[in-house]
C-alpha cells in the first residue's frame, strides 16, 4: 500500500462507510420520530423528510452518473476501460490476440512428446490456427497423477515451435519457473488455481513476455480483474483474460461455463477475453455450441485441448479431442458465420 492512489482509495472507502452508516442512523431515527408522533396523536402524514433527504441524498451519491464517474476507485484501475478506452492487442510474433480476428488457442493439456506435440501443430497449421498451447508444469489435484515433463516438455514445445511457426503458451505455477519458461515459450498461462498466488501475478507482472490469467476455481469477475490489475501494477500490460468455467452445484459439466463473464470483462476491462470451453464444459459434446455462445457474446478467442489419441492422454483424457474432431470443431465454428 505505498502508492498515493491507494492510500486515496482507502480513505474514499472510508468515507463512503461513514456516511452509509450515517444514512442508516437517520432511516432509524426517521421511524422513531414517526412513532413518537403517532402516539402523541400528530398527523401520521406530518413529512418527516427524513426519508426524502435520504432518497435525495442517495440520488445524488450513488445514481447521479456525473458523481460515480469521479469515483477514484473505478477510474484508476490500470485494466479498467475508464483508463484506457481502446481496446488492447496483443501482438506476438506473427499472431494478434484482440484484434480484428479471432484467435484459436489449441494443443494438448499436457506435453508428452515431441510426436504427440507435433502431430496436433502440424494439424493447426494445416487450419490456419497459429498458437499452441500445452503444459509442462501441471498443477495436478493429486500428486500422485503425471505433473508434467517440466523443462524437458518446453525444450519439445520450442523445437515444434520452430518447425512449425506456432506462438507458444505454457502454464506456470511459480516464480521459480519464470527464467526457465521465458527461455522456450511466447506467452505465460497462470492457471485457475493460481490466479489468487500474488507473488507469482507480482513476478510475471515484472516481465514484459504477455500472459494469459485464467480464472479463479470460484473467483468472482471483480477478483478475476484484481488479479489481472497486480500484473498491470506490476508492469505488464501484455495480459489476456480467459473464462475457463467456474465452480457452482452443476454436476453435468466439469464447472460451468460463465459466458456472461464475457460481456462484462469486455466492457470493464481494455484486455482481450478468450474462453476455455475444454475446462468449463468437460464435454465435448457441447463444445462448439459454447465456442459458438463464447464469440457470440464477444470473446475475443477460443482454447481447446486437442491430443491425437486422447484415450491414452496422460491428464484430462476425457475431454481433448482428437484430430478429427478437432477439425469438425474448426469447420463447425466456421460455418456459423461468428468466427473472423
Ligand atoms: C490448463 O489450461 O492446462 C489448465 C490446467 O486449466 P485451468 O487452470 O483452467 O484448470
Ligand atoms: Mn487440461
Amino acid at each position: 500500500m505505498n502508492d498515493k492512489w491507494q492510500q486515496l482509495i482507502m480513505q474514499w472507502d472510508g468515507i463512503n462507510q461513514q456516511l452509509l452508516d450515517l444514512m442508516n442512523e437517520r432511516a432509524r431515527m426517521a421511524t422513531e420520530i414517526m412513532q413518537e408522533k403517532q402516539k402523541q396523536g400528530i398527523a401520521k402524514d406530518t413529512p418527516v423528510g427524513n426519508q426524502q433527504l435520504l432518497s435525495e441524498l442517495a440520488a445524488h451519491t450513488f445514481a447521479n452518473p456525473k458523481a460515480n464517474k469521479e469515483a477514484p476507485a473505478e477510474r484508476q484501475l490500470l485494466v479498467s476501460r475508464q483508463y484506457k478506452s481502446e481496446d488492447t492487442i496483443i501482438q506476438v510474433k506473427h499472431a494478434e490476440i484482440g484484434g480484428s480476428s479471432h484467435t484459436i488457442v489449441a494443443g494438448p493439456c499436457a506435453i508428452e512428446s515431441r510426436e504427440q506435440l507435433l502431430t496436433v501443430a502440424t494439424t493447426m497449421k494445416n487450419a490456419g490456427i497459429n498458437v499452441l498451447r500445452g503444459g509442462a508444469f501441471k498443477p495436478r489435484t493429486s500428486p500422485y497423477d503425471f505433473q508434467g515433463l517440466g523443462e524437458e516438455g518446453l525444450k519439445i514445445m520450442k523445437e515444434v515451435a520452430d518447425e512449425t511457426g506456432m506462438v507458444t503458451i505454457s502454464e506456470i505455477m511459480s516464480p521459480a519457473q519464470i527464467d526457465t519458461a521465458a527461455r522456450y515459450i511466447d506467452i505465460f498461462q497462470i492457471g485457475a488455481r493460481n490466479m489468487h498466488n500474488f507473488d507469482l501475478l507480482r513476478a510475471v507482472g515484472q516481465t514484459q513476455k504477455p500472459v494469459l490469467l485464467k480464472r479463479g476455481l470460484s473467483a468472482t469477475i471483480e477478483e478475476f480483474i484484481y488479479a489481472a490489475e497486480y500484473l498491470l501494477a506490476s508492469g505488464n500490460s501484455q495480459v489476456m483474460l480467459i473464462e475457463r468455467g467456474i465452480r457452482t452445484y452443476e454436476k453435468w459439466t466439469r464447472n460451468t461455463l460463465d459466458i456472461s463473464a464475457v460481456p462484462i470483462l469486455k466492457q470493464e476491462t481494455h484486455l482481450p477475453v478468450l474462453v476455455d470451453v475444454t475446462h468449463s464444459t468437460g464435454r465435448k459434446e457441447i463444445m462448439l455450441p459454447c465456442a459458438k455462445a463464447a464469440l457470440a457474446a464477444g470473446a475475443d478467442g477460443i482454447m481447446i485441448e486437442v491430443h491425437p489419441n486422447p484415450q491414452v492422454a496422460l491428464s484430462d483424457a476425457k475431454q481433448q479431442l482428437n484430430i478429427n474432431e478437432f477439425n469438425t470443431f474448426l469447420q463447425g465454428l466456421r460455418d456459423s458465420g461468428l468466427y473472423r
